[in-house]
């Protein structure tokens, strides 16, 4: 209806929508199966329900502390410390985020300026190189062999610069579900040894890992931590991922940087949801089960689509599992995903959009976090492709 008379000066000029909202657009629009956006369509834990509604009724519904309430980040750290032996202290290392994004660009907006390298490895989720490029900074990027989605370190090691001020991680990795091993850890603490190099850790399918391997986290590794901003989401982890919840660890005083820019982004995140999380928490079972339950779900995924002509790797963790379709098409995997999502009715996202050079590794990701009905209707269709 109207337009702003003025000149617009874009800011993020390449950026268009992201394909997410797009494929789930199409996925809706052509009544497909929505294997496209990564979200659950089981339902949500009927206790945690309840401890929300209970907390709202008892009357939380006002501004929680900017930082998250206390009980929260206790939980939270004790939880980091009996996982990964690492010590947060709750009052001034540990952030309650609106979802793992805003953690993510809140801390880019606090430590990142005009000039400043951030060393990021390709195909990366896509808001890390908008959140660095509103503020200045340059990514620089480290493509992960495409065999099995490893990092080469010693690329990274030739990439660093006197510029370089971070490094962000994903693991478990979102789109391929490869994951980090304790070697990669080792290399990173060689790396960065001695500089000023800040590392993001995105840890946000910490407890979606498959076949007994044990999740990396930073925090881990005390040469690591102490240097890193880890990302978690309750969203994630709890099957709520329109909750849009999730906090940050880092050390006193990144974090302190952090809480400057948090305050005025979103000042704090939603309370009776946190006082909700703090009691639900206190039952890890309500956390540790969930690897358990997503490999059922991957496993379920790779027999249904066993017959069909896609070549599959397992997925090492995420929901997510690549489908490998040089055998069966030469097209674009972004006319490709379009494609299957209008006349096959199952969505899925192209990995091609998550590259900076033009990449094309014929692979499409699909979401495993489905009831196992959706599943086998999926893998029908897959199997029919
Ligand atoms: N993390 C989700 C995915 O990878 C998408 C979240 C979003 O839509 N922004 O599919």
């Amino acid at each position: 209806m109207y337009k702003f008379p003025g000149s617009v000066h874009s800011k993020l000029p390449k950026v268009g929508t992201t394909i997410f909202t797009v494929m789930s657009k199409l996925a809706v629009d052509q009544g497909a199966i929505n294997l496209s956006q990564g979200f659950p369509d089981f339902p949500v834990s009927p206790h945690l329900v309840d401890l929300v509604y209970k907390h709202m009724r008892e009357g939380r519904n006002q501004y929680p502390p900017m930082a998250g309430i206390p009980r929260l980040r206790e939980v939270i750290s004790a939880k980091q410390e009996s996982l990964y032996s690492a010590q947060y202290d709750p009052e001034t290392e540990v952030t309650i985020t609106a979802g793992g994004t805003q953690a993510i660009f809140t801390a880019i907006q606090a430590t990142i300026g005009e000039g400043d390298e951030v060393i990021l490895f390709t195909p990366a989720y896509d808001c890390y190189a908008p959140a660095i490029e509103l503020v200045g900074g340059k990514p620089v990027y480290v493509q992960l062999n495409s065999d099995d989605y490893s990092i080469d370190w010693r690329q990274v090691k030739k990439l660093i610069s006197r510029h370089t001020k971070m490094i962000m991680l994903n693991t478990p990795h979102n789109p391929t579900g490869a994951t980090l091993t304790s070697k990669d850890m080792k290399e990173l603490i060689k790396i960065t040894k001695g500089s000023d190099i800040i590392i993001m850790s995105d840890e946000v399918y910490e407890h979606i890992i498959f076949d007994g391997q044990e999740h990396q986290s930073v925090s881990r590794y005390k040469e690591l931590a102490e240097r890193s901003f880890v990302v978690y989401s309750f969203g994630k982890t709890f099957h709520v991922t329109g909750w849009k919840t999730g906090y940050v660890l880092a050390p006193s005083n990144l974090m302190a940087e952090f809480r400057k820019v948090h305050q005025f982004n979103v000042f704090t995140a939603n309370a009776p949801i946190q006082y909700a999380l703090a009691e639900y928490m206190i039952n890890s079972d309500n956390y540790m089960s969930v690897a358990a339950e997503y490999q059922r779900k991957r496993d379920v995924f790779l027999s249904a689509v066993e017959g069909s002509r896609f070549k599959v790797k397992p997925s090492k963790g995420t929901y997510f599992q690549l489908l490998d379709y040089s055998t069966i098409s030469d097209e674009a995997d972004t006319e490709l995903a379009k494609r299957l999502t209008i006349e096959h009715k199952i969505a899925s996202i192209p990995v091609s959009v998550f590259y900076h050079n033009p990449v094309q590794n014929n692979v499409l990701r699909f979401c495993f976090a489905k009831e196992e009905e959706t599943l086998l209707r999926a893998g029908e269709i897959i199997s029919s492709i």
